[in-house]
């Protein structure tokens, strides 16, 4: 519950845009398996998961279960604590085991995006050297094996555990998931058989002997630019971040907590798997990547209490054809995040969705992930259109160009400092240091303003701010007066190159169904509604926008295609 005198804890620190957060709640030392434990020895009987897809349910007791089981058959493969095993696989039941059996004997997790092809793989398997890759056979039209297979044709003449790949020279063990067994390869169902008593009698006595600071869990950011980068976390990281998030959703064992988002970023792994275990709640997976029909009916039939979503996600249930017909009276709360939250989306799905306790969170995959989150009992006008207030035992300051704090009001870049912050990228100390620098404060590249009750907004990116004749400008203002336009459905706004001003204002546009509208009807609409200067100069109308899985607009995309249509020098996107 809100707590009052809690709150003028939160408020800026002398004027300036510097909030600590409340310490009411002291950090936790447990281990992500001795949290299981804990929430097992509590709540065993309850359900701790739901699989759509396959219609798989699990008790927490059943849960744990066979992450022993599949804890054993690792360390009968020889996998030691400290190696780093990948996980390259859409929402199934085996991600969920291997997130928890890697961590009861301190195997450090490596999250692929499923969407990573032969580079991205190649690369992120050899940057962490990990051991042991665990992989979907097939998804949809992507075939992972054959993509393994491209990358080690030596997995066709070896015993499977005995790989010794030219290219991925540290990978010893794949294990598919498929029915069928493959040359070179263990089949997940295998490895789940041989773990002999001996290797579970060994489960208590390591896990026992891991601390929470101890690595345990490396996430390839997704990011938009740039090559990937190996984000390190600890159980301390991310077990308290799980903590804090869920916590401000006021849920409990009896909730129930949809989650469509994946599970290789920390919106699914931490948010939504741990956050569930460190309240004994059931995670409900509504499919194995999101789909809009598929989570509005999970919602309905499981009587989900919750929800998580990337914007994206929520616009497109609300706008599915059949989004009427679905009960979803059961919500009461959830988060949107990820991405900036339109104001007129919130709004949606406080009255259309029921989610009246709906929360905003902010973050980054580097800070565990989240440093700000709406509370259930903010106003409603501060829940829509703010990222709320800053989470406990976080600091975070507003850092202006010239590197001082801001005021308050005053916007700027947003720095975060405490237990979240990772221990940084692996292997990889030029960049750890370009983003965490002195006194532990982590650089986040995102902009924002400070009010003066300690409400955040997040403005923009540092990067993606355009410039036109000296005026800046930023995106998300636009956006967020575009979706005013009750014909946009979703809108995107970037710059692109001009000889004569730098830049130059454009904006791509999806058009709600049925929809009619030119480019002029747009440019008309915002006339005399916001500067004649951040009025965009080129609309196109687009039947999707490129994102990334986790909601994220990919603008260099976008401008790039612009540059190219208008013959322009192409934008530079590093
Ligand atoms: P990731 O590391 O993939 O979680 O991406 C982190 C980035 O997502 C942040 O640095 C922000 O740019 C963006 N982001 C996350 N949550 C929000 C939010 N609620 N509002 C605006 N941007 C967000």
């Amino acid at each position: 519950m809100t707590n009052r005198a809690g709150d003028l804890n939160l408020k800026p620190i002398e004027g300036k845009s510097h909030v600590k957060g409340k310490k009411t709640a002291s950090l936790s030392r447990e281990t992500i398996p001795s949290l299981l434990a804990s929430t097992v020895a509590a709540f065993g009987d309850r359900e701790a998961a739901y699989f759509a897809e396959t219609d798989r349910r699990l008790s927490y007791a059943e849960l744990t279960k066979e992450v022993d089981t599949l804890a054993a058959g690792f360390l009968a493969l020889g996998l030691e604590k400290g190696d780093r095993i990948g996980i390259w696989s859409p929402n199934r039941l085996e991600w969920l085991l291997t997130q928890f059996a890697t961590a009861r004997i301190g195997l450090v997790m490596v999250n692929i995006n499923p969407a990573y092809r032969l580079s991205e793989l190649e690369y992120a398997l050899n940057k962490v050297e990990c051991k042991a890759l665990v992989t979907a056979a097939a998804f949809k039209t992507s075939d992972y094996l054959s993509m393994i297979r491209d990358l080690a044709p030596e997995l066709d003449q070896c015993e499977a555990g005995e790989l010794m790949a030219k290219r991925l020279p540290c990978l010893k063990n794949v294990i598919q998931m498929g029915e069928k067994t493959e040359p070179g390869m263990y089949r997940f169902q295998d490895v789940l058989a041989k773990g002999e008593p001996g290797n579970r009698d060994e489960l208590d006595q390591i896990t026992a002997s891991l601390s929470p600071d101890d690595p345990i869990n490396i996430q390839f950011t997704s990011g938009t630019t740039g090559s990937p980068k190996g984000a390190t976390l600890t159980h301390y990281n991310i077990v308290n971040n799980a903590t804090f998030v869920t916590a401000a959703l006021e849920l409990t064992e009896r909730d129930r907590l949809c989650i469509p988002v994946p599970l290789y970023h920390c919106f699914g792994m931490v948010m939504g798997t741990l956050g569930c275990v460190t309240k004994g709640a059931a995670m409900i997976f509504p499919g194995e990547a999101f789909e809009p029909h598929a989570t509005l009916q999970t919602v309905a039939q499981e009587k989900c209490t919750a929800l998580y979503g990337v914007p994206t996600m929520f616009v497109a249930m609300l706008e599915h054809p059949e989004f009427g017909t679905f009960e979803l009276s059961s919500l009461r709360t959830g988060i949107m995040a990820g991405a900036p939250c339109p104001v007129e989306i919130m709004k949606k799905v406080i009255a259309d969705m029921h989610m009246s306790e709906v929360t905003i969170a902010y973050g980054m995959t580097e800070t565990s992930p989240v440093s700000f989150q709406s509370g259930v009992n903010d106003s409603l006008e501060r829940r829509v259109t703010t990222v709320g207030r800053i989470h406990p035992h976080v600091e975070v300051k507003i850092v202006g160009e010239d590197g001082v704090i801001c005021p308050v009001g005053d916007q700027g870049e947003l720095w975060t400092r405490g237990y979240s912050v990772m221990q940084g990228y692996w292997n990889d100390e030029e960049k750890t240091k370009e983003s965490i620098v002195e006194d532990g404060w982590m650089r986040t590249g995102d902009l924002a303003v400070l009010d003066d009750e300690g409400y955040c907004n997040i403005v923009g990116r540092v990067k993606d701010m355009i410039i036109r004749g000296g005026e800046n400008i930023y995106p998300r203002e636009i956006e967020e007066f575009l979706y005013g336009n009750p014909k946009v459905q979703e809108v995107q706004v970037f710059g692109v190159p001009s000889d004569r001003l730098g830049e130059e204002v454009a904006t791509w546009i999806v058009l709600a169904p049925g929809e009619e509208c030119s480019e002029d009807d747009i440019r008309d609409y915002c006339k005399g509604q916001i500067a004649h200067y951040k009025i965009p100069k080129y609309v196109r109308f687009k039947s999707e926008l490129p994102m990334t899985v986790t909601g994220k607009p990919q603008k260099f995309v976008m401008r790039d295609a612009m540059a190219e249509e208008l013959g322009l020098i192409a934008a530079k996107t590093a």
